[in-house]
């Protein structure tokens, strides 16, 4: 699961109680974010290893702190705090803190069994990764009511607004695009270069850059923006 993350974040988004697009985005990959940083830092682990699933070489063997079900709580309630403390009210913290929970349900049903409770002991994983002809299909379309649903449920603020959303949406399918045409190595690659997860973060970064400046070009339909943003 890639762009499909963002489903829970475009659909809420459009809520005058929540936060804005940009935050959300943030949200809807934050233990991502962190696995992507605890790699680099050595705290999490992964290898590629070619054929591991039909759709990618990733073998996401340690993820205990960002993958597991308590550390991704942990996380929610991180960002619901977070938010909260920098005075957002109580409704817009938890649904924050839902879209990050979001990921790891997103996660469940693509990953091969790598995902824990409690970060270690048993392994959970549906696996649609080794079903393309399922998975691709499933990622697109969430991915394309998402986008319809915040499409049609904010109006834009002038040219810029127009503008946003479009290119937020083709460089969403553009990135998703290259994740799925990248061939696999030809051979087991332990432990990845830096270059690996640097690339993950940035892709992030740019989605996340373009939903901010989407969400601040767009105005939600049901009345004035909320304060808590
Ligand atoms: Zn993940």
């Amino acid at each position: 699961m890639f762009i499909g993350h963002y489903a829970p974040a475009l659909l809420l988004a459009t809520d005058r109680r929540s936060p804005r697009l940009g935050p959300l985005f943030v949200a809807a990959q934050l233990v991502d974010l962190a696995f992507f940083t605890f790699v680099l830092l050595g705290i999490e682990h992964m290898r590629m290893v070619p054929g591991i699933t039909t759709m990618n070489a990733m073998d996401l063997y340690d993820m205990r702190f960002t993958h597991s079900l308590v550390g991704t709580a942990a996380f929610a309630l991180i960002f619901a705090g977070v938010w909260r403390g920098r005075g957002g009210t109580w409704m817009a913290a938890t649904i924050g803190g839902v879209v990050v929970a979001s990921h790891w349900l997103l996660d469940l049903i693509v990953h091969s069994p790598d995902l824990t409770i409690f970060g270690s002991g048993y392994r959970y994983g549906l696996g649609l990764w080794n079903l393309p002809q399922v998975e691709m299909p499933l990622e697109l379309a969430i991915t394309a009511i998402a986008l319809t649903w915040f499409y049609s449920e904010t109006q834009a603020k002038g040219v810029a607004g127009r503008v946003s959303f479009w290119v937020l949406a083709g460089v969403m399918l553009l990135f998703q695009a290259i994740n799925w045409l990248t061939p696999q190595p030809a051979t087991i690659i332990d432990p990845v270069p830096a270059s690996q997860p640097l690339l993950a973060l940035f892709a992030y970064a740019v989605m996340t850059a373009l939903a901010w400046w989407t969400g601040a070009t767009r105005e939600r339909n049901a009345g004035p923006v909320a304060l808590d943003v």
